[in-house]
């Protein structure tokens, strides 16, 4: 096991307080790991800060070179990779080694043919007598924290563009799944020059803190939830450090009377439950029209109910546990404060399974109200609830009455319905006929209290850096 941190090349172990690391499938120790002290985060980031003047003069070219070396050295590591992101997470290893792995190898991969193309947008007279010219350059050290769901993936997303970029890096980890970025920190150094990424361990207040607040961070990048992000803000407000936002999620899903009901059922059996509906996009908060809403819900009931939980390695899993035993008490509250409302009906589910683990079984919830806590706000597990509604207007409006804005889905097969609510849903992502699928040409972000900046994407890319204007006075 792997268990130390990354700082200016060399590896250390922490010198802070101890903190075990679960199997949240088992709920057994894997690993008592010491996090960063303040004396070692100020030296990640100094290391950091000292690396820029060098790495952000290499060629786009040279760095390109370092991030495919990365991808190759993660994909040969894949299997290893996995097992530890499946133990750590408790998720099934064939959903981490065949969906994960690969993912994030290509984000990998195509940041490193990305740094290749950023260019700014103009280069001319503007002004008589004088040339003006667009640059984009990096910002410098981007202090990286990164949540539980998806540990690796989302280390991915955030050092591949601020690297591609010319930053320089320190990541933190969740303190619940670091196993993998403590095993990426060994294979990063042999490619890396030293300072140029740096991963830390610990807790948000003992390590994150001193951490996004340290003066020489000039960019803080956060995937977690809303008040860890309004907690960043805040804590960082005076220094106007440049913000980037992935916060919660609570995806409404519009299925409407002429949509394919296989293909919806299917849809939403997958991903509304997929990670344990860990995700920030999971396809969670349904709307259904009248005409198929009864039939819709005893099948996608059927469904859910046919969910495989188990441990990781069992080859027929489907469903992996949440990610501790806090976590699973949340879950569990908010489905019983559902339940305790007389007007809505528990299809399946609405327990804690039994035995080893944080396992909650996969749940469906009928009937619920657009006022219903259950419906406005995020329960990051196997949770999936169904509202009825009559017309498109209305399924519109109680879509957008939500304070998260980071994924949507229609299901129809009226193309101009399609369109017009895609043109109308205040949403980072709208899918048509599916939800959930995310490649690395494409962005990904939200908008309203779910974050700003985008993460994949020449705009996940551009995000990274500052536009500066250059002028040559003839
Ligand atoms: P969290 O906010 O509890 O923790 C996220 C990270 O922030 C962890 O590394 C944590 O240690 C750190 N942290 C906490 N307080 C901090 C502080 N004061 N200063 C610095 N760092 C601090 O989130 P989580 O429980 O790990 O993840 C689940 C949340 O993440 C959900 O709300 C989910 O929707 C969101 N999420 C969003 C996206 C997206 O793309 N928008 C993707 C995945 C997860």
């Amino acid at each position: 096991m792997h268990t130390q941190m990354l700082i200016n090349g060399q590896l250390v172990a922490g010198e802070g307080p101890a903190w075990t690391v679960l199997d949240p499938a088992a709920g057994t120790a894997l690993a008592q790991i010491s996090e960063a002290s303040e004396a070692q985060v100020d030296s990640a980031v100094r290391a950091a800060d000292s690396a820029f003047a060098s790495w952000s003069q290499t060629s786009p070219k040279d760095r390109s070179l370092a991030l495919l070396a990365l991808a190759d050295a993660i994909e040969q590591h894949g299997e290893e990779l996995a097992s530890l992101e499946s133990h750590n997470c408790g998720k099934p290893l064939a959903a981490a080694l065949n969906d994960e792995i690969p993912a994030i190898v290509d984000v990998f991969r195509y940041f490193a043919g990305a740094a290749r193309c950023l260019g700014g947008s103009a280069a001319g007279e503007y002004l008589p007598g004088h040339t003006s010219m667009v640059r984009r350059d990096p910002l410098g050290v981007v202090a990286s924290i990164a949540p539980w769901n998806y540990p690796l993936m989302m280390l991915a997303w955030k050092i591949a563009p601020a690297l591609a970029a010319g930053n320089t890096v320190v990541l933190k980890p969740s303190e619940l799944t670091p196993l993998t970025a403590l095993r990426l920190a060994e294979l990063a150094r042999e490619i890396f020059p030293a300072g140029v990424l740096n991963i830390l361990f610990g807790r948000g207040a003992t390590v994150g803190t001193p951490l996004v607040t340290h003066p020489r961070v000039r960019m803080v990048s956060l995937t977690g939830s809303i008040p860890t992000g309004a907690n960043i803000i805040g804590a960082t407000a005076a220094s106007a450090k440049r913000m980037h936002m992935e916060l919660g999620g609570k995806a409404p899903v519009l299925i409407f009377d002429d949509a394919d009901l296989d293909a919806a059922v299917d849809g939403i059996r997958s991903f509304g439950f997929y990670n344990a509906g860990q995700d920030c996009t999971a396809a969670c908060r349904l709307y259904v029209q009248d005409a198929i809403y009864d039939e819709f819900v005893e099948r996608l009931g059927q469904a859910v109910a046919s969910i495989k939980p188990g441990p990781q390695g069992a080859a027929d899993t489907e469903l992996g546990p949440l990610i501790s035993a806090q976590h699973r008490d949340k879950v569990a509250g908010m489905v019983q404060r559902a339940l305790d409302q007389p007007h809505i009906r528990l299809v399946t589910g609405g327990k804690v399974l039994e035995g080893a683990g944080f396992f909650y079984a996969p749940t469906l919830l009928a009937d619920v109200l657009q006022d219903d806590e259950i419906a406005r706000h995020e329960v990051f597990g196997p949770v999936v609830t169904v509202t009825r509604f009559a017309g498109e207007a209305q399924a519109l409006e109680w879509a957008n009455d939500s304070e998260y804005g980071l994924a949507s889905s229609v299901w129809t097969t009226d193309v101009g319905r399609a369109h017009r609510l895609a043109a109308r849903l205040q949403y980072g992502c709208t899918w048509i006929n599916t939800h959930f699928m995310l490649i690395s040409e494409m962005p990904h972000g939200g908008q309203k209290q779910s974050g700003y900046g985008k993460d994949m994407s020449m705009y996940g890319l551009e995000d990274y850096t500052c536009v500066r204007h250059v002028m040559f006075k003839h």
